[in-house]
């Protein structure tokens, strides 16, 4: 496998955006923190686009989707990225309980295509433990592709429980339980444009899930 060129580094999300200074039209009003901004989002998917695209060269990539955290990430990226793609969608098994993970993660629905002797590049929402991606990662290389790489959206600093590195990140955040852009609480707020914190009462259970 080729060695990764120089990338830029994930923009380190520091003190988090106040509500009050972060512009209504980017927030929500469910959020007490705005974590990453959406021209934050966007900017970063152009340079992750572009040094995704100069790594594979001419080459095709079979990108594999883990929905549906990484289903707004991927869309959006993928319009960034020059190469020739093939889109798959992989579903994992929930293994959290609420904002923690239990358990062990497993394959709902498998990959569909071929992937012996080709690129694939394999993007999610955000890496915690990082036993999803150690799981899906080990399942890909026994088909024998060419290559297999990681791209993440979020990476959370201090979490890991097991040994892994993604390729891309696009940003490391606090461990805080984050929402929005593809990442629910009880499958809400997937469709947020920016990524943020809620407020601590709307962290339980709700009556609605
Ligand atoms: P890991 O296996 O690395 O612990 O976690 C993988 C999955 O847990 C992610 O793909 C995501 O679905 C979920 N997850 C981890 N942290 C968060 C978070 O802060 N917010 C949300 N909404 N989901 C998370
Ligand atoms: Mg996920």
């Amino acid at each position: 496998m080729q060695p990764l060129p120089q990338r830029t580094s994930p923009f380190l999300v520091g003190e988090p955006l106040p509500m009050s200074k972060a512009s209504a039209f980017h927030s929500h009003a469910d959020l007490e923190t705005v974590l990453v901004s959406e021209i934050a989002i966007k900017r970063r998917l152009k340079k992750l686009g572009a040094e995704i695209s100069a790594l594979y060269g001419k080459d095709e990539i079979t990108a594999i989707a883990i929905i549906n955290g990484a289903i707004l990430f991927a869309a959006d990226l993928l319009r960034e990225i020059t190469n020739p793609v093939r889109l798959d969608c992989i579903r994992i098994s929930s293994y959290r309980n609420e904002t923690r993970s239990v358990g062990r993660p497993q394959i709902l629905h498998s990959f569909t295509l071929d992937l012996t002797n080709r690129h694939v590049l394999l993007i999610d929402d955000i890496l915690d433990t990082g036993k999803t991606l150690v799981m899906v990662v080990q399942s890909i290389k026994k088909l024998g592709p060419a290559s297999v790489r990681t791209c993440v959206l979020l990476e959370k600093q201090g979490r890991r429980e097991v040994d892994f590195e993604a390729d891309f990140v696009g940003f490391k955040i606090p461990d805080k339980f984050a929402v929005g852009y593809g990442l629910d609480f009880a499958e809400r707020y997937r469709n947020l444009p920016c990524i943020g914190v809620l407020k601590s009462h709307l962290q339980n259970p709700p009556e609605w899930a």
